[in-house]
């Protein structure tokens, strides 16, 4: 193959995509390609799709048919579509865009180079979908977006069947990984200099399940705790239903477990929980809260909401903001309800109207925003530790701030010495006074102390080429929780 080919990797969706999209990337390097960014043309273009999305379907056939004339003017040019949109759509993909070369399933991503091969030589659309996984994803060569802080994935699937979601029947039953395996891959970064590391799955409750070991993720935080050099820990995302009280202990007994949840709620309403076919109701959701507010009483929780499921009534909605009031939430994904094909709920009767979901949502998000900024402001004078990072906002000239991370996750911007040599890098960890306090993030303008050049600052130095990404994000990505979750 020509050494000199070109990709890019357009991502769609929640972190196991993004992670996915890393592997893409790291595939696609190892078989001789180079990353670019638009606008110049690449020679590979892939989709990395989700279904989970409202209208995902209109965004994928919306974008491919804005790479028709492109693919008309650079015939070579080959389009990829992986992800849950392949999955779900198979060969519909490419009877609706017959422009597109490959489609590849959520399972088959270490065959992406050699479908792209068989494309150009046969001159054919390549379709490969399988049904269920065969390799664990982990073991592809991965070109990672961060240097200082990684995913790892430690399942795969779900085993749930919550009536919204498209997520098992485009991801299979859950697949666990062994925990030696996830260990193994953690000390590896680390080595390279990551020094936060996000664990992934669906449902990190049920993690072990494959391999009959209720307490396997509660152990599994434990032995992350013995990794040296791992400053920080996370995982999403939990599912309240399968919460144990170990996992609550291995939280707050293990210091780089960081002292923040995302906790998808769903619903206040047990009504539609049970709609929902979500396996708790909301005194348990609220019980798992209290037991990790008495062990880890700084921790920051953080949620998925949707509004308007099928059947919400004005009452179930009220419940909802009653359990948001209560729960004192940081943050809050939120979530209008909408008809996604392929899902039990997308077929029940009493589909509430979008302008009722519209003025509820608006409401939930008052008060929800209202809530963070009265917890953010409890934080002004407090003093908090930040990991710098890159992709978090600003750098900003005018303000002259860094941005970064608190052990809670709550997004802090610093103000920044004029004196360059003490300018912290990405990766870098130092303390600082919180001075002001936004609903969505918190200022700290006295700057910092502390700064401590870390491995990962060093790490981040040393990726500083030239060299492109290759990897974009279709939709915006933020913190933990994202359009999919548990
Ligand atoms: S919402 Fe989460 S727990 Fe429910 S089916 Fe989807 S992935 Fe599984």
């Amino acid at each position: 193959m020509n050494a000199r080919k070109t990709y890019q990797v357009i991502t769609y969706g929640c972190q196991m995509n993004v992670h996915d999209s890393e592997r893409i990337a790291g595939l696609l390097d190892a078989a001789g390609y180079e990353p670019v960014v638009a606008p110049e043309v690449a020679d590979v273009v892939v989709f990395n799709t989700c279904a989970v999305r409202e209208n995902a379907d209109n965004r994928l056939y919306g974008n491919l048919g804005h790479l028709a004339p492109l693919k008309l003017e650079h015939p070579d040019m080959l389009i990829a579509v992986g992800g849950c949109m392949a999955q779900k759509d198979k060969d519909l993909v490419v009877k609706k865009a017959p422009w597109v070369d490959v489609v590849f399933g959520t399972h088959n991503i270490g065959h992406l180079p050699t479908l792209l091969d068989k494309a150009r030589v046969e001159q054919q659309a390549q379709v490969e979908i399988a049904e269920s996984l065969v390799t664990f994803p982990s073991t592809l060569p991965t070109r990672r977006e961060s240097p200082y802080a990684g995913w790892v994935t430690i399942s795969v699937g779900c085993n749930n069947t919550c009536t919204f979601c498209i997520v098992p029947s485009v991801r299979g039953q859950e697949t666990d990984r062994r925990p030696e395996e996830v260990l193994d891959e953690i000390t590896m970064l680390v080595d390279q200099g990551v020094q936060e590391v996000t664990l992934l799955g669906q449902n990190v409750n049920t993690y072990g399940v494959q391999f009959g070991d209720r307490d396997a993720f509660a152990k599994l935080l434990r032995a992350c705790g013995d990794i040296t050099g791992l400053r920080r820990l996370r995982f999403t995302s939990p599912h309240p239903a399968n919460f144990t009280d170990s996992v609550i202990a291995a939280m707050a007994e293990t210091p780089n477990v960081m002292p923040s949840l995302h906790m998808p709620l769903q619903s206040g309403s047990d009504t539609v929980l049970k709609r929902m076919r979500r396996a708790y109701r909301t005194g348990r959701f609220m019980s798992i809260l209290e037991s990790v507010r008495e062990r880890i009483p700084h921790a920051a929780v953080t949620t998925d909401i949707i509004v308007g499921f099928p059947g919400e009534t004005d009452d179930a909605f009220e419940a909802t903001l009653d359990v948001v009031r209560q729960a004192r939430f940081a943050a809050a994904f939120t979530f209008q309800y909408s008809i996604r094909p392929g899902t039990p709920a997308g077929v029940m009767p009493d589909q509430v109207p979008h302008d009722v979901v519209q003025e509820r949502y608006e409401r939930l998000v008052q008060v929800i925003d209202e809530i963070a900024w009265q917890e953010n402001q409890a934080l002004v004078g407090t003093e908090v530790e930040v990991m710098f990072a890159v992709g978090e906002g600003r750098k900003d000239g005018q303000t002259h701030r860094l941005s970064g991370r608190a052990r809670d996750n709550r997004l802090v911007h610093v103000a920044l010495p004029n004196d360059l040599d003490r300018q912290p890098r990405p990766g870098d960890i130092a303390r600082a006074t919180v001075t002001y306090a936004a609903p969505h993030h918190l200022i700290a303008d006295t700057g910092f102390t502390g700064l401590e050049r870390t491995l990962g600052g060093d790490a981040w130095e040393r990726s500083q080429t030239p060299e492109p990404v290759g990897v974009t994000l279709g939709l915006p990505m933020r913190r933990s929780g994202g359009p999919v979750a548990v």
